[in-house]
């Protein structure tokens, strides 16, 4: 099954990305949080990567995105393991295993996996989370799928679009999570989870142009 082996090798790329950027995370967590946002997001993508090559050959990319976003779940811990997990699981239920991709379903499953996420953790854009970057990322996805642009160059333009909301949440002041009881203190610095939404999408869109 391609897309499943495409789906392997991006949760790959984005794991050896993460790795790279972990100590980093790590440090933006600590301005306002409790620090832990790069190793946690390793050790969610890493249980992720684990479970999906577990998998074997054999499985559809809507199984191996449910197995690897469960996966990352219950090994991450955290907030952004609960949300990065159920997204991705999102992710696959919404992709299921169409004998033929189209990108306005790839369009369909990402907005499906970020309404997921922005359920689940209840946050709004602006509160200085990943949604942040997240929100005009699958916009950004889906205008221009909708305009007739391929995915390569749909996911750059989004990749671009999530890096903006990313910085952008370096003027926010946190409303949501950990870092909320020292708000002030994460002034002019990026929020850990919009950055490392940025670096995993970013990943992706490099690896399909
Ligand atoms: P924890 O805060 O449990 O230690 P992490 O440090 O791994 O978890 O993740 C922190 C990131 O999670 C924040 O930078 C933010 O982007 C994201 N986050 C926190 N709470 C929420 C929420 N309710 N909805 C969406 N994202 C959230
Ligand atoms: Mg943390
Ligand atoms: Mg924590």
């Amino acid at each position: 099954r391609r897309a499943a082996a495409t789906a392997r090798r991006l949760l790959e790329a984005a794991r050896d990305a993460i790795a790279v950027e972990a100590e980093h995370l790590g440090e933006l967590d600590a301005v306002a949080g409790d620090g832990d946002h790069g190793i946690g997001m390793l050790r969610g993508l890493n249980a992720a990567v684990d479970a999906a090559e577990a998998l074997g050959d054999a499985v559809g990319v809507r199984e191996l995105l449910e197995t690897a976003g469960d996966a990352w779940s219950e090994t991450a811990g955290g907030t952004s393991g609960a949300l990065w997990g159920s997204g991705l699981a999102e992710l696959g239920r919404a992709l299921g295993d169409p004998e033929q991709f189209r990108p306005e379903d790839a369009a369909a499953a990402v907005s499906a996996a970020c309404t997921r996420i922005a359920e689940l953790g209840g946050a709004a854009p602006g509160d200085k989370t990943m949604l942040d970057a997240m929100v005009p990322f699958q916009r950004a996805l889906a205008a221009q799928l909708d305009s007739g642009a391929d995915l390569a160059s749909a996911l750059a333009i989004a990749a671009g679009a999530a890096a903006e909301g990313a910085a952008a949440t370096s003027g926010m002041l946190p409303r949501r999570g950990r870092a909320t009881p020292l708000a002030e203190r994460s002034l002019g610095h990026p929020d850990p989870g919009a950055t490392s939404f940025r670096i995993i999408v970013d990943t992706v869109a490099g690896i399909a142009s």
